[in-house]
């Protein structure tokens, strides 16, 4: 697979996963294909689990708005499953950069492009640009979405149409509250 610059592919591909979580094993191999990623992964036993500690392991990430904490926890990440950059040129892809030994395993693999990619995306575009859908912040709202900003001016908000237009309805609620009292 590759890295581009900006990390965008894998942080968008652990966005859809946590966004849209898949039934099965294949659903997430699906899922990394559509989202770029041309590699075949061996079937193991641990694929789903595992990949589903990811996911909850870099929506700690997600979470934590500080951005030295931030940090410290996509170092913590890192140091554990990247190593050294290798030159590869498999699958007919072209020579690019892993960040990672040869181990296939699918949870090792989205593992280490996760936290690469997503460690790439935050230091290029910048500490603040990923964090959950700002409609869910509103007392009762069902939203969980992360939001990976990758917009020029970087003032994504809302992980949809329908949250963005949720969220503004409740703010016009609000304001016609204030100018009745
Ligand atoms: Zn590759
Ligand atoms: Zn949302």
């Amino acid at each position: 697979m590759h890295l581009n610059p900006y990390g965008e592919y894998a942080v968008l591909l652990a966005a859809s996963l946590a966004n849209d979580w898949p039934e099965d094993r294949d659903g997430i191999a699906a899922r990394a294909r559509e989202l770029g990623m041309t590699m075949t992964f061996p079937v193991g036993r641990d694929d789903y689990a595992g990949t589903r500690r990811v996911i909850d392991d870099w929506l700690k990430i997600v979470d934590a708005a500080d951005p030295n904490e931030r940090a410290r926890l996509l170092n913590a990440e890192m140091a554990t499953v990247t190593a050294y950059p290798r030159l590869t040129d498999h699958d007919g892809e072209g020579w690019h950069l892993h960040y990672r030994d040869d181990n296939d395993a699918l949870p090792h693999v989205l593992r280490a492009v996760i936290s690469v990619g997503t460690a790439l995306h935050l230091t290029t575009r910048g500490m603040h640009r990923l964090a959950r859908c700002e409609a869910g912040a509103a007392p009762g709202d069902p939203c969980t979405n992360v939001v990976v900003d990758v917009t020029r001016n970087g003032r994504q908000r809302y992980c949809s149409i329908r949250c963005a237009n949720r969220a503004a309805v409740r703010r016009h609620r609000a304001r016609a509250v204030a100018a009745r009292e």
